[in-house]
C-alpha cells in the first residue's frame, strides 16, 4: 500500500484573471507569467514523471488571439498525458448564475476544450471557479461569501450544479473538502485541520474533495500524514501563483516536488490525474 497524491491546477488563463482581479489592476504580465508558469510545471512533471490535471477556463481552447485563447499550450499539457478539466466557460462567479447560464457554462467549456484536443468525452471533470458555490443546501451549508442565494441564483448550490453536471456527462467535480451545516460554522476545528474526509458521490458525480491549497510546509506535512495513514491528498495550485510570494511559490513548488520524487522512489507514493485515480481506485 502506498499513498495517493492528485494535484490539480486551476489554470485561469487571460480570462480567469480579469475576472478575480480584485481591485481592478489589468495588465498583460500576470497574464503572460502564468503561461511561462504551466511550461516549468510540465518540465518538472516531466523530470519526475508524474501526471496532474490542469482545470483550464474553456474560452482559452478556443482558436483566436493569445494571450485569450492558446489552444496550442492546451493540447501540449493534454499530449504531455495530464488530464485537461473545465474551469468553467468564462470564470464566471457561479453563485450569481441563473439556471440557463450554469448550462452554457458547462456545456461550452467541454465542447471547446475537447474541440480543441479532438477527442469527444476526454473532458469529464469540473473545477469551480472561485471554489464557489461555498453553499451546499442538502447539507445546510450557508456561504454568505457567495453573495447570490438559492433558489433566484441556482448557481449558489452546490447540489444544483452537480445535477447540472451530471445531465452534461461530466463525471467529477472538486468541491471544499468539507461543508458545515451554518450551526457548525462558527465553532470547532479550524479550516486548516489534516484531514482526509470520505469522498461523496452526489447524482452519479464523484466529489474530489479539495484538501489544500499550496505547497508549503502545511502542504509537505499534511503529505506527510498521507504517506503515514495511506491517504489519498488533493493537492490545488493555480500556476500564477508560482510568482506570488504565498503558498503557492516556485519555492515551495520546488520543494514540494522533491519530497514527492523522495516519496515515489522509496514506494510511498504514487500520484495521478484525478480520471485515472478514480478509474484505478473508486468503485
Ligand atoms: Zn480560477
Amino acid at each position: 500500500m502506498s499513498a495517493k497524491l492528485l494535484i490539480v491546477w486551476d489554470y485561469d488563463t487571460a480570462l480567469g484573471q480579469i475576472n478575480s482581479t480584485f481591485p481592478y489592476n489589468f495588465k498583460y504580465d500576470p497574464i503572460y507569467q502564468e503561461i511561462e508558469n504551466v511550461e516549468k510545471i510540465l518540465i518538472k512533471a516531466k523530470e519526475i514523471n508524474i501526471k496532474m490535471t490542469f482545470a483550464c477556463v474553456g474560452f482559452a481552447a478556443e482558436k483566436g488571439v493569445m494571450p485569450f485563447n492558446n489552444p496550442d499550450q492546451i493540447r501540449k499539457i493534454h499530449n504531455e498525458g495530464h488530464e485537461i478539466a473545465s474551469h468553467s466557460w468564462k470564470h464566471e462567479w457561479f453563485p450569481y448564475l441563473m439556471d440557463k447560464q450554469i448550462t452554457k457554462s458547462l456545456e461550452r467549456s467541454k465542447y471547446a476544450l475537447e474541440e480543441c484536443l479532438g477527442l469527444k468525452n476526454s473532458v469529464t471533470g469540473f473545477v469551480p471557479p472561485h471554489s464557489r458555490p461555498m453553499s451546499w443546501y442538502k447539507k445546510f451549508s450557508v456561504s454568505f461569501g457567495d453573495r447570490g442565494f438559492y433558489p433566484l441564483h441556482k448557481g449558489s448550490d452546490m447540489g444544483y450544479v452537480l445535477k447540472q453536471l451530471s445531465a452534461l456527462e461530466y463525471k467529477w467535480c472538486r468541491v471544499l473538502k468539507n461543508y458545515k451545516p451554518v450551526w457548525k460554522k462558527f465553532s470547532g476545528s479550524s479550516s486548516e485541520d489534516m484531514n482526509f474526509y470520505k469522498w461523496e458521490t452526489h447524482d452519479g458525480i464523484i466529489c474530489v474533495p479539495q484538501h489544500y491549497t499550496g505547497f508549503d510546509d502545511f502542504a509537505q506535512k499534511y503529505l506527510e500524514k498521507a504517506v503515514e495513514k495511506n491517504e489519498t491528498l488533493v493537492i490545488v495550485g493555480h500556476p500564477a501563483a508560482l510568482s506570488r510570494d504565498k503558498s503557492e511559490s516556485e519555492i515551495h513548488f520546488n520543494k514540494f516536488m522533491e519530497i514527492v520524487k523522495d516519496k515515489i522512489d522509496k514506494g510511498m507514493l504514487e500520484v495521478y490525474t484525478v480520471t485515472d485515480y478514480i478509474k484505478k481506485y473508486f468503485k
